[in-house]
């Protein structure tokens, strides 16, 4: 074979190899693709995962409670292995999904399949009947209690080790060293919940009946408080709650609005602080765990303050 030929031949050769690579593209990960709904559910399952799958999330910036997947993260469910949602009451859309992700391969997880669901304070005798939407029944919010992230993050392994049984024993030990810190954090938040005269506090958000629940604590929910500027009848609203539960804190999640806080400091002596319902990304290095102690740590000091 002369150079010429062999220059050709080594040519041709690597056409055939990049065309075999186009057809296959290479994975990017050894593991599972798994794409999660959003922060706590992603938090929870890339610490079950460790380092054997790639997790993401595909709402990352704000509450989940408006929430509707675009396009592209449509398209980012279709090509993961494994899609992990909350449940169906609170990602309402995931149902939707379900007939065209029948079609593909992607295999669909409910995280909180197996915990019951608390029907909203007020809701308990509401029948879910047609016309009424099951997702305003429930309260979503079992994240934000240590107990039923201990659960949540068991029930997680189980449905990974059924789907991948091979790394069943990494899922159980990663899920079972997060459930057993979550417990020992409820322990030394009913240790110091137990010790505040004060029980009762009023969020925005009203994200924490579970929490409160697990605390022997109450939530008071202030719907007025929104990131606009009151109006003149809603301060009026709040300045009335106010005097009627004597409060003086407002719970409020970041991105509440400055405007309200300066009105309401500007009328009463209440102040506005951040709890966060830990729905969007805290965008920070702490793991899931220190993010809900910072939030119980916040929920404690100001009732330990508190006489009643
Ligand atoms: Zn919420």
């Amino acid at each position: 074979m002369n150079k010429s030929c062999r220059t050709l031949l080594s040519l041709l050769l690597t056409l055939l190899i990049l065309g075999a690579c186009q057809h296959k593209p290479p994975k990017e990960s050894q593991g599972l693709r798994i794409v999660t709904s959003f922060y706590p559910i992603y938090a929870m399952t890339k610490e079950v995962s460790g380092d054997l799958n790639d997790v993401r999330m595909i709402q990352s910036g704000q509450g989940i409670h408006e929430f509707e997947p675009s396009v592209a993260d449509v398209r980012a469910i279709y090509d993961a292995d494994v899609f992990i949602y909350h449940s169906h009451t609170l990602e309402s859309w995931a149902g939707r999904l379900d007939p065209n992700l029948e079609q593909s391969d992607v295999i669909v997880l409910e995280a909180s399949k197996g915990m019951s669901l608390k029907r909203v304070p007020g809701l308990e005798d509401i029948p879910v009947t047609e016309g009424i939407d099951e997702a305003t029944l429930y309260d979503p919010h079992t994240w934000v209690d240590p107990i039923l992230v201990a659960e949540e993050v068991r029930l997680i392994a189980e449905q990974l080790t059924n789907i991948d049984p091979d790394h069943a024993a990494t899922y159980r030990k990663n899920a079972d060293k997060l459930a057993k810190e979550a417990e020992e954090l409820a322990n030394l938040f009913e240790q110091r919940f137990a010790k505040t005269k004060a029980k009762t506090f009023v969020t925005q958000h009203t994200a924490f009946a579970y929490l409160a629940n697990r605390f022997g604590l109450e939530q008071l929910g202030i719907a007025s408080v929104t990131a606009q500027e009151p109006s003149p009848r809603q301060l009026a609203e709040i300045k009335e709650f106010i005097d009627t539960y004597h409060v003086t804190t407002i719970f409020v999640e970041r991105g509440a609005s400055d405007k309200m806080a300066k009105a309401l400091a500007a009328s009463s002596k209440v102040t506005l602080k951040i709890l966060e319902p830990l729905e969007a990304d805290p965008q920070n290095n702490l793991s899931y765990l220190e993010n809900l102690r910072a939030n119980l740590t916040i929920l404690a000091e100001d009732l330990e303050t508190r006489k009643e």
